[in-house]
């Protein structure tokens, strides 16, 4: 991906698309912004959220949009407050937009089974391959979630990593606009690889690299364990089962199943693997 940088409060880089947000003209009061918050706009696209969130008539903004593909919009300066998180509490604190740069990533949200295919709340309907079925950090049962893009996370990364190593901000959290307004809302969702952007970018063991969704230091726990082409018990077998201690890394997870690489690389049931004593 292109370099991306910091100018003048405002992202500048290949793939950085400036749009004006007039309705924001509010500075931060002086040690603000000290937060980002992590959306999805559970929309269609990246540009028509933009579009929608800089009208003036519109009651609700963010600094950036990031697209699919790693593009991003920027409708407010990061030294001006947008209005991303509305009624919000957390630490003690509440109303967020006056501590916080809101970050919104292209992404539908929760996603409804309709047969073999996955419903947006707007209509639009994605194929398996775009779902995940996960549990929610605010809920107790699995249900599917539009996952993130590679490009989509990297570039949040990118763009995260920019404005905590910036003199010009305090940035000391990330949070999730489902944690500071729980049962209202349920952005960035469990699709969204939250706790490791915590982990990698705020703490003592951050680090520059990309984010991956890899887990390393796992072993099957199954006497035999088939390994398939596809996450389904009727995918064809990509290699003879893999016995119990087969160490393997998880490259991502999908409808109850893991795709891990050992020697070969292929989808198994997660039941079956257990983290490495
Ligand atoms: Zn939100």
């Amino acid at each position: 991906m292109n370099e991306l940088a910091l100018v003048n409060h405002k992202l500048a880089g290949d793939r950085v698309i400036p749009m004006n947000c007039p309705k924001n003209f509010d500075k931060f009061t002086p040690g603000m912004p000290d937060t980002i918050i992590i959306h999805y706009t559970a929309g269609r696209d990246a540009l028509s959220s933009a579009e929608y969130l800089r009208k003036d008539d519109i009651k609700a903004s963010a600094h950036l949009i990031i697209g699919r593909n790693g593009e991003i919009y920027q409708l407010v300066d990061f030294n001006t407050v947008a209005w991303h998180a509305g009624e919000s509490q957390y630490a003690g604190r509440t109303f967020f937009n006056r501590y916080s740069i809101g970050i919104e990533l292209d992404n539908a949200g929760r996603l409804e089974k309709v047969g073999t295919e996955f419903q947006a709340w707007f209509g639009k309907k994605y194929q398996q391959n775009d779902a995940l079925l996960a549990v929610h950090r605010n809920e107790s049962h699995p249900t599917w979630w539009h996952t993130y893009t590679p490009e989509q996370i990297e570039a949040c990364r990118q763009v995260c990593d920019l404005l905590i190593k910036s003199p010009a901000y305090s940035i000391s959290s990330i949070l999730g606009h489902e944690e500071i307004a729980p049962g209202r809302k349920t952005d960035p969702g469990p699709a969204f690889p939250l706790d490791k952007f915590r982990s990698m970018l705020l703490f003592q063991n951050r680090t520059d690299e990309p984010i991956q969704l890899a887990m390393e230091g796992k072993v099957v726990n199954a006497d035999l364990l088939n390994i398939r082409q596809d996450p389904s018990i009727e995918a064809k077998k990509v290699a003879q089962p893999l016995k119990t201690g087969t160490e393997v890394t998880v490259l991502e997870e999908k409808n109850g199943w893991y795709r891990v690489e050992t020697k070969i690389t292929g989808w198994v049931s997660k039941g079956y693997i257990e983290t490495k004593q």
